[in-house]
């Protein structure tokens, strides 16, 4: 049996970026607003607005950026309430709290999808926007979640930044709601170290981000058919400068021909792990929702019938067996366990998230993994499974 694989080095950047890293080196042309036309940034947004089908995408400096710019483009007033999940990055919450709004944490169910019921209860008069997180990928029931917010008039904005290549009945992740955000951090499908962009088909939600983050003076004539909305918010929008660099779009640009077979190879590796976790009593990996094909990178799943001193356990001896396992809710300082966020103040708790994060196990698995590699963390996950939790007795044994 082959040991365990590492899991966190990321794939080589395609040898296509080079001469154009070359060729920016030489000419020190970085800024994406100096050269007259087809600067990578430019060319980035433009290549991925087709490949998502969506009219307009802004390329800034992180996911966050994003985020924090969709809110801003919506012209939310000072203290406006925005839903989002109870389950997601920190970074979530703290672009609300950016954008000078107050988060509504949503619960999220043992299968990490936003928990409807109480979402309903929570889209009440006062809330202004939500933000869904497909969190590592995995889809809320977005037909229910549109159609609540459509009848309440309140615009979604998706984070994307892990989702990227999933679809939901057939349509792109990211062209649900009125804005979708990506992250080009390097844990996410396509890797610059950092970067973002936001997509859209809403020209005014298009041209007041493009301003915002840091179109100044006319740069926005650089944004192909935008001028004329941009002219009209011309020095009436702060200016956030939060935009990318040509570097890091053409680290990117050439990833983009390489999103189908990172989408195939990491569910089919999923799926792959999936079923085989699933085979053991103790561990499980919830399915799909029915409309969704999941893009994923890592795998997640609940350890069934394991007190907390278990838990610990199983982590422990999956560890030394060379397989780093996350229990969201039990490793310390968490930034995806919402009683870390403490900047947010008081907040009520989530029981429903709570339970779930104390059992939610999060393993690495990128795209690039071979059969014998993924035969070894599945090896080593029910092989921690089996030295930790009581055996599945037979009934009348
Ligand atoms: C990574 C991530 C973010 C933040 O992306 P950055 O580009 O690092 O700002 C936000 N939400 C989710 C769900 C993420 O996975």
């Amino acid at each position: 049996m082959s040991k365990a694989p590492d899991v966190y080095s990321a794939e080589p950047i395609p040898d296509a970026a080079r001469a154009e890293i070359e060729r920016l080196l030489q000419s020190g042309d970085l800024f994406r607003y100096t050269a007259e036309q087809d600067a990578p940034v430019t060319l980035l947004e433009q290549e991925f607005a087709q490949m998502m089908g969506s009219k307009y995408a802004l390329a800034v400096a992180s996911c966050s950026a994003a985020l924090f710019l969709s809110l801003k483009a919506l012209d939310l007033p000072r203290d406006a309430k925005v839903l989002i999940p109870a389950f997601t990055f920190a970074a979530v919450p703290s672009a609300v709290v950016h954008a000078d709004c107050v988060p509504v944490l949503v619960e999220v169910g043992e299968n990490y999808r936003v928990d409807l019921d109480d979402f309903a209860a929570k889209l009440t008069g006062d809330i202004k926007a939500i933000i869904i997180s497909h969190m590592r990928g995995h889809t809320s029931d977005m037909d229910a979640i549109m159609a609540m917010a459509d009848a309440a008039g309140v615009p979604v904005i998706e984070d994307a930044a892990h989702s990227l290549g999933t679809t939901w009945n057939g349509r792109n992740i990211g062209t649900i709601g009125a804005i979708g955000c990506f992250s080009f951090q390097s844990y996410k499908l396509l890797n610059a170290g950092e970067g973002g962009i936001l997509i859209t088909d809403d020209p005014d939600l298009a041209a007041r981000a493009i301003i915002m983050s840091g179109a100044y003076e006319h740069a926005w004539k650089k944004h192909g058919d935008m001028a004329e909305r941009c002219a009209h918010w011309q020095n009436k929008l702060p200016l956030y400068n939060q935009r990318l660099s040509n570097l890091s779009a053409a680290i990117i640009r050439p990833q983009l021909a390489e999103v189908p077979r990172r989408v195939r190879d990491g569910l089919s590796n999923h799926d792959y792990v999936a079923n085989a976790l699933n085979q053991c009593d103790n561990l499980d990996v919830p399915p799909p929702l029915k409309a969704e094909a999941r893009a994923p990178d890592s795998i997640q799943f609940n350890l069934i019938g394991m007190d907390d001193a278990q838990a610990k356990a199983f982590a422990a001896s999956a560890a030394e067996r060379g397989v780093k396992v996350q229990i969201f809710g039990l490793s310390t300082d968490n930034a995806r366990a919402f009683w870390n966020w403490q900047f947010l103040g008081d907040q009520p708790d989530l029981p429903r998230t709570r339970a779930m994060l104390m059992r939610a196990c999060d393993v690495r698995l990128p795209a690039r993994l071979t059969k014998d590699e993924l035969d070894a963390v599945i090896a080593a996950l029910v092989g921690a499974s089996d030295a930790v939790a009581e055996p599945a007795r037979a009934y009348g044994t």
